[in-house]
């Protein structure tokens, strides 16, 4: 089997390059070919020597997702993209197209296990973890389509993260290298379910990678009925790792809140929600639901939504209300996917 020369850190393809014989150096100029030159062709790289070059087209291969679809929102601020993996495998990823810049929504899983109910990613299950080198195509699809400079990454596409962390982990350093993406991890936003154990270590890591926490209800009883892999960790063990997330790294947590009429969006729910936090340093994102076909679920209107914020506000809290990007092309999570699966089994 061939190495896939795409997706991995200097020193495993130092480490590659070590096993024809070929010094250090070379490994930083295959890097620059590939992630500032997007030159993919072994051919093409005409700073190596020629017995460099045949000895790649023997050892190694250029393996990277097809991109198999694209959609444009009217407005132009969102842009998606369906790839398609070696096995075959289909994943989607966003680009948000913001005043100050382009922000990447990444998938971390082909799939996703967690269930939560609104989420159209999860209902097939999970197929698998996604490789750094599958994530890291995401953004370059959209460098080379469109040709645009990437500002911030969002891990907030299909699958949970902090579920495959080791892979996530070496994609966001990958990112952060100056022979790659050269972003900071202030510009790299991992959303996760909450899987508590997994946010100790992550605060561990010592990088300032903004935490995203989908909290989505202020109670238990709310979080296991919509969240279901919530059971494992009570709302009050997820908070305590939030606040040991902001000690350890300085970097305030943004509460991600879906609203949802009839079940977590009234103004009791704002209250407790207040309660709940305490004084913690935080930031509240607050996201009327995006329809996802499947499920009967709703955003409130937009007064109740109005009044949730204000509640907030009113406690001393920081909160933002997601504009509803990409409603129009399906961009919730899983649905572009869905749809191109309908559209070929008919
Ligand atoms: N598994 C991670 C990241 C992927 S989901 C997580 O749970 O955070 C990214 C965000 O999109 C989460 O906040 C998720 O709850 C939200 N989301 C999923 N389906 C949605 C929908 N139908 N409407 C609005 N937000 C949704």
């Amino acid at each position: 089997m061939k190495w896939n020369v795409w997706g991995h850190s200097l020193e495993e393809t130092e480490a590659f390059l070590a096993e024809g014989g070929f010094p250090r150096f070379r490994a930083k100029q295959l890097h620059d070919y590939l992630y500032k030159r997007y030159i993919y062709d072994f051919s093409q790289m005409t700073q190596f020597p020629a017995a460099m070059r045949s000895w790649l087209e023997e050892h190694a291969q250029m393996n990277r997702p097809e991109v198999i679809r694209r959609q444009r929102s009217g407005d132009g601020d969102t842009t998606k993209l369906l790839l398609r993996l070696s096995d075959g495998s289909l994943i989607e990823t966003v680009c948000m197209h913001h005043d100050y810049g382009n922000s990447i929504c990444v998938s971390t899983q082909v799939g996703c296990a967690m269930g939560c109910i609104f989420c159209a990613s999860t209902r097939h299950g999970m197929k698998r973890n996604l490789l750094p080198g599958e994530m890291l195509a995401q953004i370059y699809a959209f460098r080379e389509l469109y040709d645009i400079p990437v500002h911030s990454i969002v891990l907030m596409g299909s699958g949970e993260p902090l579920q495959n962390y080791d892979n996530v982990l070496a994609f966001l350093r990958l990112c952060h290298n100056p022979d790659c993406l050269n972003l900071s991890y202030r510009s790299m936003t991992l959303s996760t379910c909450g899987i508590v154990p997994a946010i100790y270590r992550l605060a561990d890591e010592g990088l300032p990678i903004t935490l995203a926490i989908s909290l989505h209800a202020p109670n238990d009883e709310i979080r296991n009925r919509i969240l279901p892999a919530s059971r494992r960790y009570p709302i009050g063990t997820l908070i305590d790792a939030a606040r040991q997330y902001f000690r350890v790294t300085g970097r305030r947590v943004t509460f991600e809140y879906i609203l949802i009429d009839g079940i977590n969006a009234g103004t009791e729910h704002a209250e407790e929600l207040c309660r709940l936090v305490g004084n913690m340093a935080c930031h509240f994102n607050l996201i009327p639901i995006n329809g996802t076909e499947h499920i009967q679920l709703y955003p409130p209107s937009r007064q109740q939504t109005d009044r949730f914020c204000k509640i907030l506000e009113k406690h001393g809290k920081s909160v933002t209300v997601r504009r509803q990007m990409g409603d129009e092309i399906q961009a919730a999570c899983g649905q572009l996917k869905r749809r191109y699966l309908d559209d070929s089994s008919k």
